[in-house]
């Protein structure tokens, strides 16, 4: 949540509802008003008011999910009040919970015989958080057990990750490592990361599906450095792989891919039912690959609301809608559904990477080959105007396209990135790309170079 302040009073502190029942043509913005109104008032608004938000669908920087079945909408409005944590009132979400979790549990392929454990969560950010927490405490008993010193635990990561992992690393006190971006490979490669990795790293953080370019790290190339490490100094670093995007994506179009718990050294996986598990925002996954991963006094056990059940979770109450949201979608899709969806997504992908590579403006710095993300930047040849220009001129047309550079050592680099979801059709696409050429045609057609601000150093989505 952004933190917001206080506001101070305005002196004309009202919106003015089209309503002319008496009392009803002052509304206060901030301050909680004297009387109640007729619900079908505040409903026309609130309505009013959030109109103003953009189209979701015209929004290329998200990756979150912002489209469904109807009928997904419909059992959504019939399970809204189901409260997650409340697993005696609602034993029936918790199954279905759990059904989740032996779902991913075989699409990740945990290995049979170990039982894997996990759990939903708000998103991946909670699911980083529980992953990481978990990885601090493995390391701190290992090390009281070792009579060594556990105060200067580290967590050693690319410099692309989404910024849950600096939350992580400030929030537990773990001191981050951020492994450098360097040339034109914008993530974690395993050369460079043996030069960060000591016996008090807590884990290497491997992201299938860097937010910055779509790009999935080498998890295999990851571990098998670590392998290496291991046996010349006896120390075993675990691996977690921040799926969040790519662990709806991988098992379907890349599925010979070895990134899960086909790798015995990736302990944790976490991912986001609601990005490319194509559930409406709220909801997400993390799974361990046994329950010797997920230390026993991380786990809560609560009765209060009848029933002993264990939790692992940073809130306690919580929508149990969007879990329910989730299985509706495996059964939905399936295998084949799942498939089909993000190869349309891929296909498109493509497509706009193709159309961009065309374009003698824009130098393509992905294509939409691991994630069906495209990232381009600007040719040498243009130096009138910036990405930044393009990402303006494309909101006149109503599209979100964010324009960042990219991480530590290549921040000289600023890209465009579309972020193809389901619901991004090829006609879609064909629309975006007229509006991408009319919008670079009037911007090469300007008699000077655009003025330019101070801009965003980065952008985190
Ligand atoms: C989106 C994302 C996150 C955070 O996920 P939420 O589900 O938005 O909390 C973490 N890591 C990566 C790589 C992401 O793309």
């Amino acid at each position: 949540m952004a933190v917001h302040r206080r506001r101070a009073a305005e002196a004309e502190s009202t919106i003015v509802p089209r309503f002319t029942r008496a009392g009803m043509q002052h509304v206060p913005k901030d301050r909680l008003p004297e009387r109640e109104m007729l619900p079908g008032t505040a409903y026309q608004i609130v309505l009013d008011e959030v109109m103003l938000d953009g189209n979701a669908r015209f929004n290329l920087a998200t990756f979150v999910t912002t489209w469904m079945d109807e009928e997904a909408d419909r059992l959504y409005a019939a399970t809204f009040d189901k409260n997650m944590i409340d697993k005696d009132e609602y034993p029936q979400t918790a199954e279905i919970e759990s059904r989740c979790v032996t779902m991913l549990a075989e699409l990740w392929h945990a290995p049979y015989g170990a039982e894997a454990v996990g759990t939903s969560t708000t998103g991946s950010s909670e699911g980083c958080m529980l992953a990481g927490l978990a990885l601090k405490r493995r390391w701190q008993q290992a090390r009281r057990q070792a009579g060594q010193p556990t105060d200067r635990p580290n967590i050693v990561m690319g410099a692309n990750v989404q910024v849950v992992w600096e939350k992580f690393a400030n929030y537990w006190e773990v001191e981050p490592r951020y492994v450098p971006c360097e040339g034109n490979v914008f993530h974690l490669t395993a050369d460079r990361l043996l030069e960060h990795v000591d016996e008090n790293t807590i884990g290497v953080v491997a992201v299938l599906g860097s937010t910055m370019d779509g790009s999935y790290e080498p998890v295999l190339e990851i571990c098998e450095a670590l392998d290496r490490y291991e046996a010349s100094s006896g120390v075993s670093v675990p691996v977690h792989v921040d799926a969040a995007s790519g662990g709806f994506v991988a098992p379907f179009l890349q599925p010979e891919l070895p990134w899960d718990f086909r790798l015995p050294r990736v302990v944790s996986i976490q991912s986001s039912g609601h990005k490319f598990g194509l559930v409406y925002p709220g909801v997400g996954w993390v799974l361990w690959r046994d329950a010797e991963h997920l230390p026993e006094d991380l786990v809560f056990h609560v009765n209060y609301l009848g029933g002993d059940m264990p939790t692992f979770a940073l809130n306690f109450s919580r929508p149990g809608a969007q879990v329910i949201l989730q299985y509706f979608q495996f059964l939905r899709l399936g295998m084949d559904g799942y498939r089909l969806v993000q190869q349309a997504c891929r296909d498109v992908a493509l497509h706009i990477a193709r159309a961009v590579e065309d374009m003698p403006e824009y130098d393509l710095v992905a294509g939409g080959t691991d994630l069906p993300v495209v990232c381009f930047a600007m040719s040498g040849e243009v130096s009138k105007y910036t990405v930044y220009d393009v990402s303006r001129k494309l909101r006149e047309r109503g599209w979100l396209v964010p324009a960042y550079t990219m991480p530590p050592k290549r921040e000289d680099l600023a890209v465009l990135r579309v972020v193809v979801r389901n619901g991004f059709s090829h006609d879609m696409a064909d629309l975006f790309l007229r509006d991408l050429r009319d919008a670079t045609r009037w911007l090469d057609h300007l008699d000077a170079a655009m003025p330019h601000e101070e801009q965003p150093s980065s952008f985190h989505h």
